[in-house]
């Protein structure tokens, strides 16, 4: 609509870059959107609101507005040469004041069928489906993030190759069937849409545990409990660390004992080891070598949970012990 207004103000509305493909064959690298507007509009697609606020269509415009948008002179950019050249040009210049990003420099250099059939499905934000994607994709059709997202998914993050053998196909139906068993696999095992699920590693966590069977409802509640749990720090491991069997608290940044229950735990564990003349560690005392006699400093320990806290067990002084590091480290981080 934007570009509409522009064209019947007389504004220019910006380059317009083309790769030469083959011989007659020309395909938009920048400009797709401003291009599809005016191809709609003249073909009565949508209304622009004229000077008065009415809805005008194309076909109901005075004849002189019709001509001025059928005449707009556009600038554009041929751009032609070795895949080298073409990458080189592309990283120095500037498509509207935004450099190329990486997805849509490959998009140049491998162009052809099968990077225009990519852009059909992952660059068009008419498509319904981006609505949907976008609850666990991060990023906009027109930036390319999408289609980014669907070729590192199936080529495990080796696009530029992907993309380069693939260049002259007629079809694209291995990436799009792979993106959609990803994106269906997630929104079957997780039924709720939370804001932490997109950008994650969806890809990988997909071919690391799409065999295993979920029970979705089981799993919906895991996660708001986790959602509601003032200890989980990071929720965009909530999804790892369910998928793989809650165990590896690390992926959830648990929230540790704060100093000055550290330092109270320290001293009273101390007091006791002293007079019993035994270690201050609870495990080093169990121990039959020198250390089960030896008082650690403070730095040589660490805070421990009791009741691990994936089971349950509280980040309180009651359910702390301090372990020497050695200990600690062996009980991991559970
Ligand atoms: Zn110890």
């Amino acid at each position: 609509m934007a570009v509409i207004e522009s064209i019947l103000k007389g504004y220019p509305i910006g380059l317009i870059y083309f790769n030469q493909v083959s011989e007659n064959n020309l395909e938009v690298l920048d400009g797709q959107q401003r291009i599809t507007s005016v191809g709609r509009f003249v073909t009565d697609k949508f209304a622009i609101k004229d000077e008065n606020g009415m809805e005008q269509y194309f076909g109901g415009m005075a004849k002189d507005k019709k001509a001025k948008i059928l005449e707009t002179k556009l600038l554009i950019y041929e751009c032609e040469g070795t895949e080298s050249e073409i990458k080189e040009w592309f990283r120095t210049i500037n498509i509207a004041g935004v450099p190329l990003n990486n997805q849509e420099l490959l998009n140049a250099v491998y162009s052809g069928p099968f990077v225009t059939l990519c852009k059909e499905e992952f660059s068009n934000s008419q498509n319904a489906n981006i609505q949907k994607w976008s609850a666990y994709v991060s990023g906009s059709a027109n930036r390319q993030d999408f289609l980014e997202r669907a070729l590192g998914w199936v080529s495990k993050d080796n696009i530029g190759d992907y993309m380069s053998s693939h260049r002259n196909d007629k079809n694209i139906n291995e990436l799009k069937t792979y993106f959609s068993s990803v994106i269906d696999w997630v929104s079957t095992v997780f039924i709720d849409v939370e804001n932490e699920m997109r950008g994650l590693e969806w890809g990988r966590l997909y071919e690391t545990y799409h065999k295993k069977s979920y029970n979705p409802k089981k799993i919906s509640e895991e996660v708001h409990k986790l959602y509601g749990d003032p200890y989980v720090k990071s929720r965009k491991g909530i999804f790892e660390f369910i998928l793989g069997g809650s165990t590896d608290t690390k992926l959830l940044n648990v929230r540790v004992f704060d100093d000055a229950t550290k330092k109270s735990v320290y001293k009273i564990q101390t007091t006791k080891a002293e007079k019993k003349k035994e270690s201050n560690c609870p495990l080093c005392a169990l121990g039959h070598d020198a250390n089960n006699e030896k008082i650690w400093s403070l730095n040589d320990m660490d805070a421990d949970h009791v009741a691990s806290w994936s089971k349950g067990g509280a980040t309180s002084a009651k359910n702390c012990q301090m372990l020497c590091k050695t200990h600690n480290r062996a009980k991991g981080n559970r």
